[in-house]
């Protein structure tokens, strides 16, 4: 069968042609280097402009100019962790953040820990929930950042990032959140949530790969990423992507926009998709929290299964899901966010991640079903673990 569905969203999502309308201009009519003083340059100066108020509007910025264009999420996590480190290291040498982050937050930290910091990862419950009183008691009189991200990209689960933030704030602490899955996937208003900083992406919102941001409030210190122009207000030298950047902007401005009926649409894809699936596969466990949880995302446990295979046997048949992130899947450890949330290591390599975007179909989903129950079904039919114990 030729039929091709694609549930990875949370790894990427396809460009909508609203956002490439915006940017195809960019690439030859408007060519101009953004920091050029002629007309040329004004005109593409003009788009980023625009493109940075849509950004800061998407996230109620005060000012425009507390956005930071950069290369993507990871880029936008590495700087907030170092660059805010770094800066302020003459108040102390400790971060806290969590066990289920990005690694492009926890590797920032683990290269920070080589330069002598100290790093507290959180643990959080089984509902990838971080606590609070877990919180307060790993602040430290040194403690000079907390990092936590505001929506996990395996399971979906939301964090109480406003709380976090006013704990932070009353410690005298920086409060930085990974916000790449969040962004259009529920309101976010870092004046209202107190962020001090704050990374997001556009290819997980129907934007160019290659394009992200980082918000960082006025007043706080931050160490330069790129030296080498007055870019960025000279924190990031370098000639801007301004296609990019412009499909940035357009696909924040319609993230907003559309944001309650997206949620509405993926909240009925989600069941569908749920009750479709206990319908017709046994022993699944669904991962994460049962209403703190964006819509888009579904963890799947399979027992006696092995993910990969699945991931695997599904392609074949042209549907595509992830076993953990997109980031780690050609690694066969277990997935640390898994692992965080207590689920046992069998049980999480079975696990399929199956993240639903705006225009998957009622259609989509009894096509993968189908696919998915043959698959389970083989698989299981194979496996060296039965319900009844070892084979
Ligand atoms: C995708 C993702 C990133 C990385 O963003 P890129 O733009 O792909 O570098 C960071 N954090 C989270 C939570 C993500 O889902």
């Amino acid at each position: 069968m030729s039929r091709k569905v694609y549930l990875d969203n949370a790894a990427t999502t396809y460009v909508s042609s609203e956002v490439l309308n915006e940017m195809m201009p960019c690439f030859n009519a408007i060519y101009g280097n953004a920091n050029s003083i002629h007309g040329f340059g004004r005109d593409a100066a003009a788009i980023v402009d625009r493109a940075r108020d849509r950004i800061a509007a998407a996230i109620n910025a005060k000012s425009a100019n507390e956005i930071y264009f950069t290369s993507g999420g990871t880029e936008a996590d590495n700087w907030a962790i170092k660059g805010l480190a770094h800066a302020n290291a003459n108040k102390g040498k400790h971060i806290i953040t969590s066990a289920i982050e990005h690694h492009a937050v926890l590797d920032a930290c683990a290269a920070l820990e080589k330069e002598g910091f100290t790093v507290t990862y959180l643990p959080v419950d089984s509902t990838g929930v971080v606590s609070i009183t877990e919180l307060l008691r790993a602040i430290r009189k040194d403690t000079i950042l907390i990092s936590i991200m505001a929506v996990n990209n395996e399971v979906g689960t939301i964090q109480n990032i406003k709380t976090i933030a006013k704990t932070a704030h009353e410690n005298g602490i920086l409060f930085h959140t990974d916000a790449v899955q969040a962004l259009g996937a529920l309101r976010l208003d870092v004046q209202d949530m107190e962020i001090d900083a704050l990374s997001i992406s556009a290819h997980k919102i129907y934007g160019p790969k290659g394009v992200g941001a980082l918000y960082v409030k006025n007043g706080v210190r931050i160490e330069n990423l790129f030296d080498g122009g007055s870019q960025e207000r000279g924190k990031r030298g370098g000639t801007l992507n301004v296609p990019g950047i412009a499909g940035f902007g357009k696909a924040a401005e319609i993230a907003v926009r559309d944001l309650v009926i997206n949620q509405q649409k993926l909240r009925s894809i989600r069941e569908y998709f749920l009750s479709k699936l206990r319908e017709n596969v046994e022993y699944i466990h669904i991962n994460g929290h049962p209403h703190q949880k964006i819509q888009g995302t579904v963890s799947v446990s399979f027992e006696m299964i092995e993910g990969e295979s699945l991931l695997m046997l599904l392609d074949l048949d042209g549907v595509a899901v992830s076993t953990a992130s997109a980031c780690t899947s050609n690694s066969l450890l277990p997935s640390h966010v898994l692992k965080a949330m207590g689920i046992e290591d069998e049980l999480a390599q079975g696990t399929i991640r199956f993240s639903f975007g705006k225009n998957t179909s009622k259609a989509d989903i009894d096509y993968a079903l189908e696919v998915l129950t043959n698959a389970v079904k083989k698989l299981r039919a194979i496996s060296p673990i039965t319900k009844a114990g070892r084979r």
